[in-house]
């Protein structure tokens, strides 16, 4: 169950107050959160039932879980935030979006006209391409127009993989402390893996990893480099297949390539466990010289049709929420992939730069050029065990609400 105060928390509701989860009012007993079957009655109205009793918000302002009857005080409405009432393309956080107007012209990439959200800075393109022309873009263009980099050597490179590895390691350190070297590998599965190189240096590490991609001609060279541990096919086909449950999902540069990134994330929930954890990365939506120069210039993270939506710190918090999970860390990485934009939005023109320190900076105020989230599903036994993590999350969020982020 999740309570709205500008932010959502799990809540606990009990015979005589309801309290956030991760309360640290003492007077407000924290503990397990509650969970509702929904009652759904007329039009957006709804009662929520846990057992025999029905939450009640009663006519002193309390929310309880007491009355064992179904009458005025026991029935809620939903809100607005997933009504279709008007044409307006959605965000994640609820807001409007309008066109993204900088520097006094529509945002542009590939010719699509980006919008943006009023409250955050989710930015996405308007309407989406047909699932058929990105069929044949991803077969065709994508791998030609990146070849650069787009290639099994860059991919399975130390410098490429190892940021990633690192930061698998400690977020299972981090929030899989009931993990025991030794009693079994640690399953990890790469969704969207492309040619295999973060599958293959995580086994090197003796995790249990494997990968699915839709590129077949990516696995099939991947595969040519004794990866045989990468499939052409759809992540909940694999799952499937193999009946296992992962301990960990990875997704790299994957989301900001989705047409429906909720529907996306809301297939993955169905493939989690009470343990699983995940850990994405993807390119800031948020990146500061692009707010201070041009986002045209940004190609890093403005690449249409690649990039249909850019998530920054507080978005990609809502689209995490609307999917039923709960971030248990958000973070900007130290990647910075055109420092020249990031000289040009500090003035530096030519000169010689720390930049460095430029890229500490922005990633201290969440606006380097990549962002990373580790998550769990809500109600999971992986959230339950790390509310402190909630709790530093929550705060942190606060913080990007009032800063717009
Ligand atoms: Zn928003």
């Amino acid at each position: 169950m999740h309570c709205s105060f500008g932010s959502f928390q799990p809540i606990v509701c009990l015979a005589d107050h309801s309290a956030l989860a991760t309360s640290l009012n003492s007077s407000y007993a924290a503990g397990e959160p509650t969970l509702f079957e929904l009652v759904h009655l007329d039009q957006r109205w709804v009662g929520f039932r846990a057992g025999d009793l029905f939450l009640s918000a009663e006519p002193d302002g309390r929310i309880i879980l007491a009355r064992a009857h179904f009458l005025l005080w026991e029935t809620f409405r939903l809100s607005d935030l997933q009504s279709e009432n008007d044409g307006e393309p959605k965000t994640f956080c609820g807001a409007p979006s309008e066109p993204f107007v900088q520097n006094g012209e529509v945002v542009r990439s590939g010719g699509a006209a980006a919008r943006k959200c009023t409250r955050c800075s989710y930015i996405f393109y308007d309407p989406l391409p047909a699932r058929e022309f990105l069929d044949d873009y991803y077969r065709e263009v994508y791998p030609a127009q990146n070849r650069q980099w787009y290639n099994a050597d860059t991919d399975y490179s130390e410098s490429r993989q190892g940021p990633v590895v690192d930061a698998v390691v400690s977020a299972i350190h981090r929030f899989r402390s009931d993990f025991r070297q030794g009693s079994r590998a640690f399953v990890a599965h790469d969704v969207g893996c492309s040619f295999g190189g973060l599958v293959m240096h995580l086994r090197r590490i003796g995790i249990d990893a494997s990968g699915t991609e839709l590129n077949a001609a990516a696995v099939s060279a991947g595969r040519a480099r004794d990866n045989e541990n990468i499939f052409n096919m759809t992540v909940a086909d694999y799952i499937a297949r193999t009946r296992v449950t992962p301990d960990l999902f990875t997704a790299i540069h994957v989301i900001e390539h989705m047409p429906d990134p909720l529907a996306f994330l809301q297939e993955l929930f169905s493939l989690f466990g009470e343990d699983t954890i995940a850990l994405f990365r993807f390119p800031n939506g948020r990146y500061i010289p692009a707010l201070k120069t041009s986002y045209l210039d940004y190609w890093w993270g403005c690449s249409y049709p690649a990039h249909l939506h850019l998530f920054g710190p507080l978005s990609v918090l809502c689209l995490l929420e609307r999917a039923g999970f709960a971030c248990l860390e958000l973070s900007c990485t130290r990647c910075e992939e055109q420092p020249d934009l990031l000289a040009r939005a500090c003035g530096l023109g030519d000169r010689t730069l720390d930049i460095d320190s430029l890229v500490t900076a922005n990633v201290a105020n969440f606006g380097g050029m990549e962002l990373q989230v580790v998550f769990a599903r809500t109600h999971g036994r992986v959230t339950r065990n790390n509310y402190d993590a909630l709790r530093e999350v929550s705060k942190l969020r606060a913080a990007l609400e009032k800063a717009g982020a």
